[in-house]
Parts: structure tokens; C-alpha cells; sequence
């Protein structure tokens, strides 16, 4: 079996020169073999930019497209085409985006590999340690902090045992966050799980380590991102104060920035995208660094269905997998792209025994949003 071809699909709800809310845009690859058998994944990232570095020519050994280093390879030796890859684009990947654009490649790998196999991918990968997953509903907060009560209200009675918010206002002014979390707070009752988001909005160190004593009666289950996750040292000064744990990394690619970020900033949880971190395979080295220096993996995950299947796959076959994101965003990429996207049920993800990644995309949708 060889790889014949590599479809990039970039999609976008606006219009390009409209702004895009989060999970409104996203890159998928189709990669195709010459048997038939199609492999789909997905990349988390500007999807124009990620669709140029697959599909870019060669220019020398160290600097070429994806798709140039693929073609006729076989699709089932996927850690040897993950370091081909990673060699083959030195120059223009190593990180950021060159590797969003190759876990997409990996994704989609892996699904090949258990359509051809015939077995689910989480079998691939060493087997199935649970059945579902516990779901954590994200969503980004109202602008007045007293409308965000029904928000949360609702969310609960869907059935989420854990909820977070971030993102819109949130870190922009410290009496907004503070009031934002004591309205949700009060709202869900004190022994509800709740976590907040900053997305590198308390920017430094010291306006952090003000705002987790504020929140500390609030007793959040994390605090994520209060700074950039390349403030290590300001990780590392809040992990020795804070009672709060704190979690980031969902920027953050590849097994070295995954190593340096655990020693350096010792965080409690990290949370790596799977569409961004390198795709499957990368994933696994980080949660072996995760696991040998005690510190949780929660994945980041706020795309497509594509991302989400990906994500349970994964989840499942790890032994401390417990935790999925499940994103509130009313984008079509989340609710319709993928027709069997995978519903909460009772505040869980279930762990389905598909061949492959098992998503089934809405050509309708596909169409509509192309760019
Ligand atoms: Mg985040």
C-alpha cells in the first residue's frame, strides 16, 4: 500500500475578512492510497498556513513540503514517516507550525492503520482502559458576569459534572474575573468541578499570583494558562504558591517543549492538542513524559468532531485518560461537519470500538464553508 495523493481541505464559517471566533475555521487532510482506503485528520491551527507547508515543494533537504516527503510511502510505518517528516521540514517545522500540519498528517495515518488492521485504533495502541470518558464543558463566558448563571445552569443540566470557562473577557480586568467566577461558583454550588481559562491574559507573574489568592476561596479545580506557556519561570513561582493546580500547554508542541515545560514550570496538568502537538504518536511520548514525572495529562480540544474522535482514541488507551474537553461552540465545524459527531451522554464521551477514526463527514458542510 502507498500513499498516492494528500487532499488539504481548509474550512471557515466567515468570510475572510470578517473575524473568526474560536472553532470556526479548520484544516483537514484526506490522505488517499493507492488501495483505496482514506485516512482523515485534522490540524487545530491557521489552516492556510498549515494547507502551505503540505503542500509546498521541496526546496532543499531540510526545508520541504509535507506532501513532497510522502508521496509513495507506505501509510502503516508511521513513527518512519513522523521522522521523515520532521527531518525533511527542519527549516520550516521543528515546531509551532510545521507540526500542527504533521499531526493532522499522523491523525490520519493511524486511521489507515486500523482500517487496515481492522481493529479500533485504541487497540493499536495498547488497549482500552475504559469505556467512556467523564466530559468537561467549555464555554466562553457572557460579557455581563451575572448572565453567565443560565449559561452554567444549562450546561449541568445537560448532564457535565465539570465545566470551564474562558476566553471573551475573561482576564481583562481583575473585578470582572473575579465576579465572573463568583456568579458560576455560586451558581453550580461549591462542590461542582469548575476551572477557569485565562489564555495567557494575566501576563505576568505577579498580576497571576494576585488573582489566585482573590479566586482562592472560589477552590477552582485548575487555573489554566494564567501566563504564556514560554513565562516558565513565572510557572514555576506560581506552582510554589498557588493551592489552585495549575494547567497549560495547549501551544505547545512536540516531546522537547513538552520536557522542558514540565521541568521548567512544573505545572500540575498539561494539556496537549492533539491536532497541534505532532498527532497520535507525538501524543504518546508526551504522556510517557507526563506520567515518569507525575504530572496529569488533560487534553486541550476545541475543534472538529474529527479532533474529538481523535482525542477518545487516544484517552482511551491511556491508564490515566479520565478527563475529555468538550467544547460548547455552536460553530457548524463542531455540530454538523462530522454527522456522528460524538454526543455527551451523562456527562461522558463514550469510547466507541470503530475501525478507524469512524467520522463521517457532511460533503454538504465540506462544500459550504471551503475556502
Ligand atoms: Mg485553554
Amino acid at each position: 500500500m502507498k500513499i498516492v495523493d494528500i487532499e488539504v481541505i481548509s474550512l471557515r464559517v466567515p468570510a475572510l475578512d470578517q473575524a473568526c471566533e474560536w472553532g470556526e475555521d479548520a484544516l483537514i487532510v484526506r490522505v488517499i492510497t493507492d488501495t483505496g482506503l482514506v485516512g482523515i485528520g485534522e490540524s487545530d491551527t491557521s489552516p492556510l498556513v498549515a494547507k502551505a507547508i503540505i503542500e509546498a515543494p521541496n526546496s532543499n533537504l531540510y526545508c520541504s513540503g509535507l506532501k513532497a516527503l510522502l508521496l509513495g510511502e507506505s501509510p502503516l510505518e508511521i513513527q518512519k514517516l513522523w521522522d521523515k517528516m520532521y527531518w525533511g521540514s527542519n527549516y520550516l517545522g521543528r515546531r509551532g507550525a510545521g507540526i500542527h500540519a504533521m499531526s493532522a498528517i499522523d491523525i490520519a495515518l493511524w486511521d489507515i492503520a486500523s482500517q487496515y488492521h481492522q481493529v479500533p485504533i485504541h487497540i493499536l495502541l495498547g488497549g482500552k482502559y475504559r469505556d467512556k470518558i467523564r466530559a468537561y464543558g467549555t464555554f466562553i463566558p457572557a460579557d455581563i458576569p451575572d448572565d453567565n448563571r443560565v449559561i452554567a445552569r444549562k450546561l449541568k443540566e445537560k448532564g457535565f459534572t465539570s465545566l470551564k470557562f474562558g476566553g471573551g473577557i475573561m482576564g481583562n480586568d481583575p473585578i470582572t474575573d473575579y465576579e465572573l467566577v463568583k456568579a458560576v461558583r455560586e451558581e453550580l454550588g461549591d462542590d461542582f468541578e469548575l476551572q477557569i481559562d485565562l489564555a495567557s491574559k494575566w501576563n505576568t507573574y505577579s498580576h497571576s499570583a494576585d488573582m489566585f489568592k482573590k479566586l482562592e476561596s472560589f477552590h477552582l479545580n485548575w487555573i489554566e494558562e494564567p501566563v504564556l506557556a514560554d513565562d516558565m519561570k513565572g510557572y514555576l513561582k506560581l506552582a510554589k504558591l498557588a493551592v489552585t493546580k495549575i494547567a497549560g500547554g495547549e501551544s505547545l508542541t512536540t516531546r522537547y517543549e513538552f520536557e522542558d515545560f514540565i521541568r521548567q514550570a512544573q505545572p500540575d496538568i498539561i494539556q496537549p492538542d492533539i491536532t497541534r502537538c505532532g498527532g497520535i504518536s507525538e501524543m504518546r511520548i508526551i504522556n510517557n513524559i507526563a506520567e515518569m514525572n507525575g504530572v496529569k495529562m488533560i487534553p486541550h480540544g476545541f475543534s472538529t468532531g474529527i479532533l474529538l474522535a481523535a482525542t477518545v482514541q487516544f484517552l482511551a488507551a491511556t491508564k490515566y485518560g479520565d478527563l475529555i474537553e468538550y467544547s460548547q461552540s455552536e460553530s457548524p465545524l463542531f455540530t454538523k461537519l462530522v454527522k456522528n459527531l460524538l454526543p455527551l451522554e451523562e456527562g461522558h464521551v463514550r469510547v466507541l470500538d470503530t475501525i478507524g477514526l469512524g467520522v463521517e463527514l457532511d460533503e454538504n458542510i465540506m462544500e459550504l464553508y471551503k475556502i
